[in-house]
């Protein structure tokens, strides 16, 4: 759906893959963890579990690597019946701390569409996760030069951006964010009139997935970043 960007002064972007790879690194974990317990259950079980058990905790750590760090020994405890060996979950601790210190891939276009939207645009980063690791993570990233503000919220829900943008004085029809889930960085913001681009990534966390509503307006899909500069 073609929508008006006339009035938009102000960018936000999702950080994880949408500016940097991430959900990929979730899925080798996944593996990886999968293959640490192949001897108590079937990879399907474990990774239905380990899902489970990332939802249950959710409320109590956030997004981020080290509740998924969490997660995963406490699902290793729970298949194995507390059976699961110390190197094993010393393991899985590694498999975390790797995450972490992973190197930042940046995606492609990336570097192009903030370079041509900068000085048009207020360009802003809006993440959710971990504080420490999306510093990092910017920082490594080098593309911190490109934004005027970066806010890591807690959540990406109608509340939380009409709260930050109520706080940076945004008005919510000079407003487009751009991002990979439909579900956080999208939806939200249409919901309370703000515009919104999608980019799909090639992998999505089962936890981000939601149908495409019908007949909704204020928002776009385009097949890869770049696709935004015919517009903007
Ligand atoms: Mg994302």
């Amino acid at each position: 759906m073609e929508i008006n960007f006339d009035e938009i002064q102000v960018i936000g972007f999702d950080a994880d893959d949408t500016l940097w790879v991430n959900e990929t690194y979730f899925r080798d974990a996944e593996e990886a963890f999968a293959d640490l317990l192949e001897k108590y259950e079937t990879k399907n079980k474990i990774d239905q579990e380990l899902f489970k058990m990332e939802i249950k905790n959710l409320e109590l750590y956030g997004y981020g690597i080290k509740g998924f760090m969490l997660s995963m020994i406490e699902a290793a405890l729970e298949l194995s019946n507390n059976q699961v060996s110390q190197s094993t979950l010393s393991e899985i601790l590694n498999l975390g701390k790797n995450m972490i210190s992973h190197p930042v891939e940046i995606l492609e276009g990336v570097v192009e569409v903030l370079e041509r939207l900068k000085g048009k645009y207020r360009l802003i980063v809006l993440t959710k996760g971990d504080l420490l690791d999306q510093e990092r993570k910017l920082e490594r990233s080098n593309l911190s030069e490109y934004f005027h503000h970066v806010e890591v919220l807690s959540d990406k829900k109608e509340k939380n951006y009409q709260d930050l943008l109520d706080h940076l004085e945004i008005n919510v029809k000079n407003f487009l964010m751009i991002g990979n889930s439909l579900k956080s960085d999208v939806l939200p913001l249409v919901n309370i009139g703000a515009k919104a681009v999608h980019v799909p990534f090639h992998t999505t966390w089962q936890h981000e997935e939601v149908a495409e509503p019908e007949g909704k307006s204020g928002y776009m899909t385009v097949a890869k970043l770049t696709d935004v500069l015919n517009y903007l």
